[in-house]
């Protein structure tokens, strides 16, 4: 072990080191170690880094240590999505226990009052959308005269999202003393020239090479066909190491439908998708994180920001389209160095999306037959739970289906033979 890569080695006052020690983080993340120093140094940062490499810390304790409680905003996250917004006001919360600075989310699909007298009341910290705070702005409720730090947190799907011209405008009103950072997942050219317009002098720090997903996530895909998906899904679901498991469906119908049979199949199971009004997705994000359901059903869109602790796998039950995604969603377990697994189901229309994911991995997915799952046609036979996971033989005539091209899985899995 390093012996020199502490927190206490980071600058970081007493009262932060003591947050961190009450959140039991015992070693800085990499992005920890790269950006904190650097912040508290006044310098602008730019991190690419994922969900799960400890990137709130990295830009949210240097942060609060900057801050002096009583002058009104100064620190604003611009987040893509309302689940992130309220986990980096969660974070903010935590992290600056002890002190007494404010923390507000500032997101859609909720009651303006409160927002407005926490804008209007002075917090120090906000954690908000980019579309919501806009409105804020336009309304008159925002001062953004005192900021002291900008962070665009998951830069890469602001934009995706249309957050552009939100973003300028926050940009234009805030004062030009500011601190800025950063922080992306990926970055595309237009992520990339974003990072350059909005920081100075930037100090550059990725959590990890662009293009790898977290370590210590094993990753395998199934090959299904579409109409054995749900079936594999629940014969999978009765593992006994298939602990909290978070399931993605291209579409809102997709991931209520899912829901309903694995309800049906004795699942505790619960969904999250952007048609479900706000307190019933804190509910079933409440019930998962809980333990009280084992199973989430969600759609891309609440996939960002999602901290769970302990999911031990994720389901790709559709395959994404967007290649991001994929390594977003993946993301979701192995948190914080923890093992996790990430499943995939490939039907043979879905095989192009695979091969475009493998090209942004830069590697070769592990394809793998299920001892027991009859993936060639008829019902599945035998009981769940004890079918085991083959990687050289079964499943598919007598090999495995890592052994098969891709072309010949193809064939296979084309419905009606
Ligand atoms: P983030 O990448 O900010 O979403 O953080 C991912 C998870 O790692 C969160 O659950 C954090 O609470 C946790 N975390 C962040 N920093 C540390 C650390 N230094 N040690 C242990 N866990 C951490």
């Amino acid at each position: 072990m390093d012996e020199s890569n502490t927190f206490e080695s980071l600058g970081l006052s007493e009262m932060r080191l003591a947050a961190v020690e009450a959140e039991g983080w015992t070693i800085p993340t990499p992005i920890q170690t790269k950006a904190i120093p650097s912040v508290l140094e006044g310098k602008d940062v730019v991190g690419i880094a994922q969900t799960g490499t400890g990137k709130t810390g990295a830009f949210m304790l240097p942060s609060l240590d900057l801050v002096e409680a009583g002058k009104g905003l100064q620190v604003l996250a611009l987040c893509p999505t309302r689940e992130l917004a309220q986990q980096v006001a969660e974070d903010a919360k935590s992290l600056s226990r002890g002190s007494s600075l404010r923390v507000a989310d500032i997101v859609g699909g909720v009651n303006y009052g409160p927002q407005i007298d926490a804008l209007t009341g002075g917090y120090e910290i906000i954690a908000a959308t980019p579309g919501r705070f806009n409105d804020h702005m336009e309304r008159g409720n925002v001062d953004l005269g005192n900021l002291k730090v900008l962070i665009l947190d998951e830069a890469d799907r602001m934009l995706d999202m249309g957050f552009r011209p939100q973003i300028e405008d926050v940009l234009r009103r805030s004062p030009r003393s500011r601190q800025t950072m950063l922080f992306s997942a990926t970055m595309p050219n237009g992520v990339h020239a974003l990072a350059l317009q909005v920081t100075r002098d930037a100090v550059w720090v990725e959590a990890s090479p662009e293009g790898t997903t977290a370590e210590g996530i094993d990753e395998l895909v199934y090959m299904v066909k579409p109409e054995k998906k749900a079936e594999l899904l629940l014969d999978l679901l009765a593992r006994p190491d298939w602990d909290q498991v978070l399931v993605f469906t291209r579409t809102k119908a997709g991931a209520d439908g899912l829901r309903s049979y694995l309800d049906r199949g004795g699942v505790g199971v619960d969904v999250m998708h952007s048609d479900r009004r706000m307190e019933h997705r804190v509910r079933a994000l409440d019930r998962f994180s809980t333990g009280s359901v084992r199973v989430l059903v969600a759609t891309d869109v609440a996939q960002r920001g999602l901290d769970v602790e302990g999911i031990s796998h994720v389901v790709n039950y559709d395959v994404p389209i967007d290649p991001e995604d994929y390594v977003h969603r993946i993301g979701r377990t192995g948190r914080a160095g923890a093992a996790g697994n990430a499943v995939t189901f490939v039907t043979a229309g879905d095989l192009g999306f695979l091969k475009s994911i493998e090209i942004r991995l830069g590697r070769k997915l592990e394809r793998v037959s299920v001892e027991g799952f009859d993936y060639t046609g008829a019902s599945a036979s035998g009981s769940g739970g004890k079918r085991k996971r083959t990687r050289t033989g079964g499943g598919i005539g007598t090999r495995s289906a890592s052994e098969l091209s891709d072309e010949e899985l193809a064939a296979l899995l084309k419905f009606g033979g």
